[in-house]
């Protein structure tokens, strides 16, 4: 228990007795991300207000306990857990989307907000928000800030550093601050803005975000395209990019994800297939059908053996809904998930391809990789039994072998998920100690007690 009594009594005094649990139940619902568990807090807020953050934040400051930020906890690299215990704050109450702004293309939102209620709502005003992990359905904006968040549509669009205007948010002394600007352009100081997108939660808590706007394409296409081997597929995606063509998502699933796939739905895939690639264009009618056009040329002569098209919106949600539930169906590999999201530059994909295909030959462990082919982000899976010590120390050794191949490629250890405490170990792999020592500074100049999600990224 790292709570002294007098923080307990001035955090119920904060939030009441609804908004302060600390309750076993209560706290093992805290104690967990997507893939990290298991890590008691000591209790967990709900905070309604900056101000009430601001309170906690000063208090645990002055009395030295840990305070951990937590959207919806979709996180995968252990960002949101109470690694040291103390208090997670929970964001999901400061849920209201304040402002869209049709005139200026310009949103002002909460840190709660769920990712995919907020792209309805623009959508519902003609307006565009791309930014779309694959978790939309339950992570919350915050989150998504907080680990600059990606999704299938960054091939084109992006990821969610290029839509953060500006935020509001409180440092661990317990300071409200507004950094950024309302305005389509502005560079009035240094970009704290941007120091803060990708954070993880250890500089600041973000409470408002805003957040820049597209106009809705008029059209778009989806195409599900089988290759025989996820070589021809990976060559394929290189031919496209090469080719000027940009599709707004170019996702792979290998011969593992597409078995987890299919218990999902029936993809109706044709004999011999043991890659696919989903593809979507969007832009006007006419550029919509060039690119389809386009598109097919290129993977036929990559030696695709089938391309469809889908029929309808509703094929084309029910091809996503399969894709994105892939990451949770690989769990029929195993009871534990290594899970790691390499970027390397998009030439070097069958390079990179070619590489898992040796680490399965040689560590014959359940290997799944599908992911972002389009911007190079490989989502790769070892699925173990952590209780199996053996195993568990094969599936380091295929990870560090991993991320050394994925460096001499230009690549880098993470393009989404961030580094939280699992791939702690190895940010110095990829940075200098020069640079990590400026970050360990930007971090003491934040947070001088150490009290904001501590043990986390260094
Ligand atoms: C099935 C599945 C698919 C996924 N697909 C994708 C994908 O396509 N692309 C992608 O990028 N990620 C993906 N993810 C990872 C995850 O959903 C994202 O990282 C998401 O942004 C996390 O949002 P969250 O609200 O769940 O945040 P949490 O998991 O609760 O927190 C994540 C981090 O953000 C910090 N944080 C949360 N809120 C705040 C705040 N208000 N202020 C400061 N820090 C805060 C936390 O401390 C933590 O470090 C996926 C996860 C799953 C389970």
């Amino acid at each position: 228990m790292t709570l002294k009594r007098g923080a307990v009594s001035a955090l119920k005094k904060i939030y009441g007795k609804n908004r302060f649990k600390s309750e076993l139940e209560d706290l093992t619902c805290y104690a967990f991300d997507a893939v990290n568990g298991r890590y008691l807090p000591d209790a967990v807020v709900f905070p309604e207000c900056p101000d009430e953050i601001a309170q906690t934040l000063a208090l645990a400051s002055e009395m030295g306990f840990p305070v951990v930020p937590r959207g919806s906890g979709t996180g995968t690299t252990g960002g949101s857990v109470a690694v040291e215990g103390g208090v997670v704050l929970v964001t999901t109450q400061m849920n209201r989307i304040l402002t869209i702004d049709t005139d200026n293309f310009i949103a002002e939102v909460e840190p709660g907000v769920i990712t995919g209620d907020f792209h309805h709502a623009v959508e519902k005003l003609g307006l565009f928000y791309p930014p779309d992990p694959s978790s939309a359905g339950v992570s919350t904006l915050g989150g998504n800030v907080a680990e600059c968040a990606g999704g299938p549509r960054a091939v084109k669009y992006g990821v969610t550093r290029d839509y953060v205007l500006g935020v509001e948010a409180v440092t661990p002394l317990g300071e409200i601050i507004r950094t950024g600007v309302k305005t389509a352009k502005g560079v009035v100081g240094y970009d704290l803005t941007r120091l803060l997108v990708g954070s993880e939660g250890t500089l600041a808590v973000i409470t408002r975000i805003w957040l820049r706007l597209l106009p809705l394409p008029s059209s778009s296409a989806t195409m599900k395209v089988s290759f025989g081997s996820m070589e021809e597929a990976a060559a394929a995606v290189t031919r496209i990019i090469a080719s000027g063509i940009l599709p707004r998502c170019v996702e792979y699933m290998d011969e593992a994800s597409l078995e987890c796939a299919m218990t999902i739905a029936d993809l109706g895939l044709p004999k011999g297939c043991r890659s696919v690639l989903l593809i979507e264009v969007d832009g006007t009618q006419s550029e919509v059908e060039r690119s389809v056009e386009g598109v097919e040329d290129l993977v036929v002569a990559a030696g695709a053996i089938k391309v469809e098209r889908a029929e309808s919106e509703a094929e084309a949600k029910r091809l996503w809904m399969v894709r994105k539930k892939v990451s949770p169906a690989l769990y029929r590999f195993g009871p534990d998930k290594v899970n790691e999201d390499i970027v390397v530059p998009r030439s070097a994909i069958p390079e990179m391809v070619k590489k898992i295909e040796s680490l399965k030959r040689e560590y014959g462990l359940p290997m799944v990789s599908f992911g972002h082919a389009g911007d190079g982000n490989i989502h790769f899976n070892v699925m173990i039994d952590k209780k199996d010590a053996a195993q568990k120390l094969r599936a380091e050794a295929v990870v560090e072998e991993l991320f050394t191949h994925t460096l001499a490629l230009g690549g880098t250890l993470s393009g989404e998920h961030g580094v939280g405490i699992t791939k702690r170990p190895y940010i110095g792999k990829e940075i200098g100690e020069a640079e990590l020592s400026l970050m360990r500074g930007i971090k003491k100049v934040f947070d001088p007690k150490g009290i904001l999600n501590p043990s986390k990224i260094f």
